[in-house]
C-alpha cells in the first residue's frame, strides 16, 4: 500500500507522519517512511540544491519543477517500488500532488504539463491513499511550526493558491484523497487520520 501525506507548509505533516507510521507498525506492517524531496542519496543532494536556490530566490520555475521531478524519479525507482514489491506499506511525506500544488498552482506553471512531467518521472505510479492536511495558510503562519521564515519566503497569495489547488485535487479524486482539517488539536488529527484509514485498502 502506497500512502502519501500532503499539505501546505506548517500544516503539521511531520508530526502526523510519525504518528501514522507508529500506528501502522503497531498493526504489524512493515512501514517505509520516506519523503520528497530527499528520499535517496541523490535526492538529498537535489533537496539541498533546490531549497538553497529557492531560498536565495535564484531558481527559475521550470528548473525547480525539473529538479523535483528528478528527485521523484529516483525516489520511485530506488525506494518506493522496491518497498511496495516486497509488500511494505510506503508512507511518503509529499509526492505528485506537491508538484501540482506548488509548481503548478504556486509557480503558475501549466498543471497539465507538470502532471505529465511527474507521471513520466514515476512511470505512472500513484498513491493508493493521499492524506491531505488542510490548513488556512494564515493559521499556519500564526503557528510557526517550522523555521520562522519558511512561510514568509513566498507571498500569502502563493500559499493560498497552493491550498486551493490541493483542495481542488482532492475534490477531483475523492477515492484517493482523505482530507483532514489540520486546525484541530494534534491528537485529534491523528485520531481522525486513523479512523479514515481504517478499513481502506488492506491496512
Ligand atoms: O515538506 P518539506 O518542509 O520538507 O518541504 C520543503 C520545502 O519544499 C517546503 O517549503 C515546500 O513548500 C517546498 N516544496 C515545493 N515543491 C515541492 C515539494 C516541496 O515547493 N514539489
Amino acid at each position: 500500500t502506497f500512502i502519501s501525506l500532503e499539505g501546505g507548509d506548517g500544516s503539521g505533516k511531520s508530526t502526523q507522519l510519525a504518528a501514522l507510521a507508529d500506528w501502522l507498525r503497531s498493526r504489524g506492517h512493515e512501514v517505509v517512511v520516506t519523503r520528497e524531496p530527499g528520499g535517496t542519496p541523490l535526492g538529498t543532494k537535489l533537496r539541498a540544491i533546490v531549497l538553497d536556490a529557492r531560498n536565495a530566490g535564484a531558481i527559475s520555475s521550470r528548473a525547480e519543477a525539473l529538479l523535483y521531478a528528478a528527485d521523484r524519479a529516483d525516489h520511485v525507482e530506488r525506494v518506493i517500488r522496491p518497498a511496495l514489491a516486497r509488500g511494505a506499506v510506503v508512507l511518503t511525506d509529499r509526492f505528485i500532488d506537491s508538484s501540482l500544488a506548488y509548481q503548478g498552482a504556486g509557480r503558475e506553471l501549466s498543471q497539465r504539463e507538470v502532471e505529465l512531467l511527474s507521471r513520466w518521472a514515476t512511470q505512472g505510479l500513484m498513491p493508493d491513499i493521499t492524506v491531505l492536511l488542510d490548513l488556512d495558510p494564515t493559521v499556519a503562519a500564526g503557528r510557526r511550526t517550522g523555521p520562522a521564515d519558511r512561510l514568509e519566503l513566498e507571498s500569502a497569495d502563493f500559499h493560498r493558491r497552493v491550498r486551493d489547488s490541493y483542495l481542488a485535487l482532492a475534490e477531483a479524486d475523492p477515492e484517493r484523497f482523505v482530507v483532514i482539517d489540520a486546525a484541530a488539536p494534534i491528537t485529534e488529527i491523528s485520531g481522525r487520520v486513523r479512523a479514515r484509514l481504517e478499513g481502506r485498502v488492506h491496512l
